[in-house]
């Protein structure tokens, strides 16, 4: 299986519009930071975990030739806000996207792209098959998923274990029972924003005493605030089994 980290930044991106910080200017790639997906690759399946509004550009920087489907983690708008350019791998493929949600973000998908469901079909417009996500594992090709219920604030959203691979981002609660779903992983990912509290997001802090109570041998750290601080510096003060993932960054296993 390999897994390539396609954004790893928050929902304003790194650099953020006109921030004259020292992580929006700075030099080093692992600074650069667009909207937070993976994908993730295994014998011939291709899936992508979230569309945000950087998806094209991420699909031209990997020069991602094939996408099987897409999975959602929940309906915020640095999640969903670039699924229109999935109708690219429409035309190149000649079939509709497959595309994996829980019902409450198909009912976002409906509202935020209309246009996509209209009954009188203007040509050119995404081609998709909807299937809904449910409290059990799921598989797509070659690739089996099991739904990890985490929460962001109060709004669910979905986390997914992947063989020894678990993703979750954008939460700041787990509780015990999908702890125990997670436990076992060899590959961690977990959300954390920046040093300071916030509402939705696990902290720097937060995250690390996570990190270390999930046990996995190796964490990535992802949907990084410029507010974070610089990734070389960040990562100097994580102890070797926690890493901050930068965009590009894969991982074979
Ligand atoms: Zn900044
Ligand atoms: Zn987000």
């Amino acid at each position: 299986m390999k897994i390539t980290f396609l954004g790893t930044g928050t929902s304003q991106g790194v650099p953020v519009i006109a921030c004259p910080c020292e992580v929006c200017t700075s030099m080093d790639v692992k600074d650069k930071r667009l909207r937070t997906s993976v994908m993730i690759e295994d014998k011939g399946t291709t899936i992508v975990i979230d569309t945000g509004p950087d998806f094209r550009q991420q699909m031209l920087r990997a020069e991602v030739k094939k996408v099987d489907a897409v999975v959602f983690t929940h309906e915020h708008k640095d999640h969903i806000a670039g699924f229109d350019d999935i109708r690219a791998y429409n035309y190149i493929l000649r079939r509709k996207m497959d595309v994996y949600a829980s019902m409450r973000v198909q009912e976002a998908i409906h509202r935020e792209f209309a246009y996509i469901f209209n009954n009188k079909h203007y040509p050119g417009i995404p081609e998709i098959e909807l299937y809904t996500i449910v409290d059990k594992e799921f598989t797509i090709g070659e690739i089996t998923l099991t739904p990890i219920h985490v929460l962001h604030y109060r709004l669910p959203v979905l986390g997914f274990r992947i063989g020894d691979f678990t993703y979750i981002t954008d939460a700041n609660f787990i509780a015990e029972e999908e702890k125990k779903k997670i436990l076992g992983s060899k590959v961690l990912v977990l959300n954390a924003l920046r040093k300071e509290t916030h509402i939705s997001h696990f902290t720097f802090d937060q995250a690390v005493e996570m990190a270390n109570e999930l046990n996995a041998p190796q964490t990535y750290l992802t949907h990084l605030s410029h507010q974070m601080g610089l990734h070389n510096e960040v990562e100097k003060e994580l102890p070797p089994s926690i890493k901050v993932a930068y965009d590009g960054l894969v991982i074979e296993m």
